[in-house]
């Protein structure tokens, strides 16, 4: 039998791991099967240039069809994986076909997590994960429309930008006492508020949505301290699941994701996982953990395709995240949970360029870097290295940056 490596989700670590197959030496076939129509593509423009229209399909895919064709790729898109069978090393397709591997590779990514609140499925009700997501939004789009935006993470306030560029009144809600509460620091927060009021965005924390509903041609968004908030749309965006279930019904071991090792490995020698849908030790953090991120993605597939052709190279990798909103380039390396010190280079007040550095104790554990790609390169390089920032020089305005190293 031709060796097959076969490769479930057609996603960022698929299209990674396909290609980092090959170029290793993996002489067999190597079969690629996603549920969704699209070649891979770029998940993150979805809720920037592609939802504000600067993108289209073929600009966000990862590879062009003739990559696929010429490493001999085998993708099977429009198809989903129903069960795998470990033992037997078989996969069944939604229409019963089965698919032999020597190994398998889970890339299976997460999906939305869903809002638990009637008339969340009305129409003009989105959630946004996926290109078909986008095009329904952009349909719906126009000048002096009216967007409720339900989530004030990332990929909310993404969305809230995009919408408001292209002149949708925009207003963002959010249940928490902020905006990005899960994911940076109070004084972020702030910045991020400011910003987006100061571009037409209304922002409401501490207001949950507690049921949409149709008033002939709106949408009317209910909310838990009794406003009555009136839509042509609205998009909801409050976090993903991993799909974790493929391989929990196999008897693989899931915690907060698949459980992989330092290879990317699951529990089955042959079987490893990459992407949103692990869950695994990061060494620089010294803790499990499980990332939404594409950097992310791209290095766990790299790890298990070298794996598979032999080659040990455990994962290492320190996380690093952007999100892109109006004229605001954030880039965030580094993990900041657990922080209890904060220290901010350059004007959040007033300004839209600065650098918030984390740190616990003496040790930095990440920076929020706006508009300031200097302080995220050199702090990206000095936490990849294992080394530190000295707080009482970066507190110095006039210090060099370069000076805080130690
Ligand atoms: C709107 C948006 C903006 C984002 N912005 C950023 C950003 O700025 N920076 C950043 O780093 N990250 C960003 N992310 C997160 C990033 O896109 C993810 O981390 C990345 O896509 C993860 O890739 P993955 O390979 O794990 O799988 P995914 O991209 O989740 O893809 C998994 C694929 O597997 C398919 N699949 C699942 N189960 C099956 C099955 N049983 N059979 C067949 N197919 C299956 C899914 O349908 C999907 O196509 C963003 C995400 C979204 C949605």
């Amino acid at each position: 039998m031709t060796k097959n490596c076969l490769i479930i989700g057609a996603s960022h670590a698929a299209a990674q791991a396909c290609v980092s197959l090959r170029q290793g030496g993996w002489g067999g076939s190597i079969t690629v099967v996603g549920d969704e129509p699209n070649l891979p593509y770029h998940r993150p423009p979805l809720s920037k240039d592609f939802l504000s229209g600067q993108k289209d399909i073929e600009d966000i895919l990862i590879r062009p069809a003739s990559a696929y064709e010429t490493a001999n790729i085998a993708l099977r898109l429009g198809t989903r994986i129903k069960t795998i069978d470990p033992e037997a090393k078989t996969a069944t397709t939604d229409s019963g076909d089965i698919i032999t591997f020597t190994k398998l590779i889970l890339t299976t990514g997460a999906r939305i997590r869903r809002l638990p609140v009637p008339g969340q499925d009305l129409p003009n009700v989105f959630y946004l994960r996926d290109t078909q997501d986008v095009l329904a939004i952009k349909a719906e789009v126009s000048a002096g429309k009216q967007a409720v935006i339900i989530g004030g993470g990332y990929i909310g306030l993404e969305t809230a930008a995009s919408l408001r560029k292209q002149g949708v009144e925009v207003t963002v809600l959010e249940a928490m006492d902020r905006i990005l509460q899960r994911v940076t620091a109070p004084e972020l927060s702030v910045f991020y508020k400011r910003v987006h009021t100061e571009e037409g965005v209304k922002i409401l924390e501490n207001v949950g949505a507690t049921e949409i509903v149709k008033d002939g041609d709106d949408l009317i968004v209910k909310t838990g301290d009794g406003q009555a908030l009136a839509a042509d749309m609205v998009i909801i965006g409050i976090g993903v699941i991993p799909n974790t279930e493929l391989a929990a019904e196999a008897g693989l071991p899931v915690s907060n994701g698949i459980d992989v090792d330092e290879f990317c490995q699951t529990s089955h020698p042959d079987i490893y996982a990459a992407g949103d849908v692990t869950w695994h030790f990061n060494p620089i953090y010294d803790r499990h953990i499980r990332l939404e991120s594409v950097p992310n993605a791209t290095e766990q597939a790299k790890v298990c395709a070298d794996h598979i052709n032999g080659k040990e190279k455990p994962y290492n990798s320190l996380p690093w995240f952007w999100s892109d909103q109006f004229d605001l380039k954030l880039q965030i390396a580094g993990l900041s949970q657990g922080y209890d010190d904060i220290v901010i280079r350059g004007d959040i007040e007033s300004s839209r360029s600065f650098a918030a550095y984390y740190f616990k104790g003496d040790k930095l554990l990440a920076v929020d870097a706006v508009n300031a790609p200097r302080d995220f390169m050199m702090t990206r390089m000095v936490l990849s290295k294992g080394k530190n920032l000295d707080k009482a020089i970066l507190r110095n305005p006039d210090a060099e940056l370069k000076s805080a190293m130690v």
